[in-house]
């Protein structure tokens, strides 16, 4: 009898996850695939759809699309409850039995943690979903309009920095383009303890890189800094002092997502070993930013370690791997250090960064400037697309 996998999210890590597993296993698994979205959003271009550059429907695919064509189901549906014991996840309108199950449901932004905080009930944006990147979109249309103080980076727990540090480079191009950048001083504020952390200790000569680039282009930066609360037109910071703003594009604090928190740590994530099994239900794997990872060293503002896209897509590979090795009783492969590859766009220039692993002490760290790296984002983009329009999960 064939076994039931679940997966628990729609995005690079879920829908990786899932094609991998059918890849492997073929008429041995059912698998299913439970979403809260219906449509498959290429998070890291969502910076240029606050610039212009790209249109939504140029990011999206429909998740049903993907999957079907790979004899994989789609449930378009919130997990609300695991029972690990009696192996069922439950959603608002149904229940589902699995053999195996893996969580990919990415962040909750806790919004709620700061008060005014967020683009839903505060005075805040952020670029993590669609609906976010479209709200920003016509914030920034209005800052142009109506040129005033933008503020943009990170709170305390957010772990997430490179596309706040992306907009902060992109928009001052934009500005300068308009050639009104005198007009909208930017202040990029952020809980890491200097420019260039991001939330993994560095990478290579990334603080002396940002602090550089931050000075030519005149971007002010306060670091090592929480925010306690935000008001209509100002921060409120944790040192007692305030930055006023017309626009702020903030990440929020970092947790798990409701269903799923009950089994992870204090802050929602999930806990795994090298084989992204959850350490006390062998089967249940968690890929992407839904797992528990810590930094080497707290830093004194709390900040989280980044999960990429890269990274997420390792995972879901490394959990599906290991599934279809229980399936099949053979040896499941341990995943003992993962490696990142960013590119950042800096407006009209960018950044090539590559750490392995993803924390120091690493065996390679490279951090490239030129000219081709936008094109280069480009292509990479309209590839991973056209992959997961194609429904093939294995990275190159
Ligand atoms: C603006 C931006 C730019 C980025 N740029 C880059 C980049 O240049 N390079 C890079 O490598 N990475 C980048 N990233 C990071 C990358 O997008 C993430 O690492 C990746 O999306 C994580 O995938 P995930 O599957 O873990 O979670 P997510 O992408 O957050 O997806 C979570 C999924 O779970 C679903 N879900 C949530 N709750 C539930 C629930 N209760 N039940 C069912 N489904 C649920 C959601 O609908 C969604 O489908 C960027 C991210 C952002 C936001």
């Amino acid at each position: 009898m064939s076994k039931k996998v679940l997966v628990l999210g729609g995005s690079f890590g879920g829908l990786t996850a899932a094609l991998e597993v059918k890849r492997r296993l073929g008429a041995k698994v059912e698998v299913t695939v439970i979403s809260k979205d219906d449509n498959f959003v290429f998070l890291p271009s969502l910076p240029w759809l606050v610039t212009g550059q790209r249109q939504a429907a140029a990011l999206t695919i429909p998740i049903s699309a993907i999957l079907t064509a790979r004899h994989i189901h789609f449930v378009h549906g919130t997990a609300m409850a695991i029972d690990p014991t009696a192996q069922r996840v439950t959603t608002a309108s149904s229940g589902h039995d699995y053999d195996y199950l893996v969580i990919a449901t990415g962040p909750h932004l806790a919004c709620e943690e700061i008060p005014g905080l967020g683009p839903d009930q505060g005075h805040t944006h952020c670029i993590f979903t669609l609906g976010h990147a479209r709200k920003s979109r016509e914030a920034w249309q209005k800052l142009l309009a109506s040129p005033g103080p933008l503020v943009l980076g990170s709170t305390q727990k957010a772990s997430c920095f490179g596309p706040y540090y992306e907009l902060a480079f992109e928009l001052d191009h934009q500005l300068r383009k308009r050639r009104m950048r005198h007009k909208v001083p930017i202040t990029y504020l952020t809980s890491e303890p200097y420019l260039g952390h991001m939330g993994i200790d560095g990478l290579g000569t990334s603080r002396r890189f940002m602090e550089d680039e931050f000075a030519r282009r005149d971007i002010k930066a306060v670091v090592n800094q929480g925010v306690q609360a935000v008001e209509p037109d100002k921060i409120q910071l944790t040192d007692q002092n305030s930055l006023p703003f017309q626009l702020a594009l903030l990440a929020p604090p970092f947790k798990g997502v409701d269903g799923v928190a009950a089994l992870g740590n204090d802050r929602g994530f999930i806990t795994v070993d090298e084989y992204y099994r959850h350490r006390q239900h062998a089967n249940i794997y968690a890929v992407g930013v839904a797992v528990a990872m810590a930094p080497r060293q707290p830093t004194p503002v709390p900040t989280g370690v980044p999960k990429t896209g890269y990274m997420t897509v390792q995972m879901a590979q490394s959990a599906a791997f290991n599934i279809a090795a229980d399936i099949n009783n053979s040896e499941p492969l341990a995943t003992e250090d993962i490696s990142i590859l960013c590119l950042l766009d800096m407006g009209g220039t960018g950044t090539l960064m590559h750490a392995d692993p993803l924390l120091p002490p690493r065996q390679k760290s490279v951090l490239r400037k030129g000219r081709w790296v936008p094109w280069a984002k480009a292509g990479l983009e309209r590839y991973l697309l056209w992959k997961m329009r194609h429904g093939l999960s294995r990275l190159p």
